[in-house]
């Protein structure tokens, strides 16, 4: 889906890009790791405009390879 520009349900290219975003206290669309949500990875998210379906993926390869490192 991020990479095709396509949802995989129903073919719709009209997707949205919600990036991932820490808005305080641990919420937002984040993963926390380690003791403070500061250096929280953030997740960004694919929206199908058309059927809703969502997908999430972390677009940053530094977190990727802290969460590899924490799990
Ligand atoms: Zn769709």
């Amino acid at each position: 889906m991020k990479n095709t520009r396509l949802c995989p349900k129903c073919n719709s290219n009209k997707l949205l890009r919600i990036p991932g975003k820490h808005t305080g206290y641990g919420a937002g669309n984040i993963i926390i790791i380690g003791w403070s949500a500061l250096n929280a990875v953030k997740v960004t998210r694919f929206v199908c405009e058309q059927c809703g379906y969502s997908e999430e993926w972390i677009e940053n390869e530094e977190d990727i390879k802290r969460l590899k490192a924490k799990y």
